[in-house]
């Protein structure tokens, strides 16, 4: 079964894929991982990010036929700068925390493997604005196209993170 979360930076999707991951291809469409991953490889910029580019177009259209569900994770941008200003990430894992809302039992430290968290460079209120608008401008259309495909289901993704997989798990039974 081929399933698609989609929703802004901050939303939740990253937070609540572990619950899906046995039962579904969650096929991670993750623009911003793809481009982050291009400007590290030491070749130019440009070319790296085109490739990336051509890929997820591939991907696409080899999946855009046969996607079982798409979850979207709806929430008010004004949540997210708190959200995504206070994220702790184990880079190995993708494995996110909180500050406040998910924090993990020692600071700075993953809580299963015991390796350091970092903050993503682009994880701050100024970055956040352009990667909402980017996510206004590009993202919301596809959220359109599926609709009119009654694959979409609404998540509710401003509540606590126990009710929103509640919500997700719901939408998937
Ligand atoms: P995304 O993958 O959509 O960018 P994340 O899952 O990484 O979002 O969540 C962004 C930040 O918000 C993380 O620090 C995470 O711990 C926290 N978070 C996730 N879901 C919730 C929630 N329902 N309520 C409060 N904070 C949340
Ligand atoms: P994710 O939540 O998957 O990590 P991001 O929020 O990082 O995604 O990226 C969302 C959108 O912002 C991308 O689709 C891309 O258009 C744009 N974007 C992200 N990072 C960069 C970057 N370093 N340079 C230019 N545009 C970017």
């Amino acid at each position: 079964k081929r399933l698609i979360f989609i929703g802004p930076p901050g939303s939740g999707k990253g937070t609540q894929s572990p619950i899906v991951k046995d039962e579904y291809c969650l096929c991670h469409l993750s623009t911003g991982d793809m481009l982050r991953a291009a400007v590290a490889s030491k070749t130019p910029l440009g070319l790296k990010a085109k490739e990336a580019m051509d890929k997820l177009d591939e991907m696409l259209k080899k999946r855009g036929t046969g996607i079982d569900k798409v979850l979207n994770f709806a929430i008010d941008d004004s949540v997210l700068e708190e959200r995504i200003t206070g994220r702790w990430i184990h880079p190995s894992s993708g494995r996110s925390y909180h500050t406040k809302f998910a924090p993990p039992k020692t600071p700075g430290v993953d809580d299963i493997t015991g390796e350091p968290l970092i903050q993503r460079k682009d994880d701050n209120a100024e970055v956040l604005r352009s990667r909402l608008a980017a996510f206004h401008s590009q993202t919301e259309p596809v959220i359109d196209y599926y609709a009119k495909k009654s694959v979409l289901t609404n998540i509710k993704a401003e509540k606590p993170p126990k009710e929103v997989t509640s919500e997700v798990q719901k939408a998937l039974s």
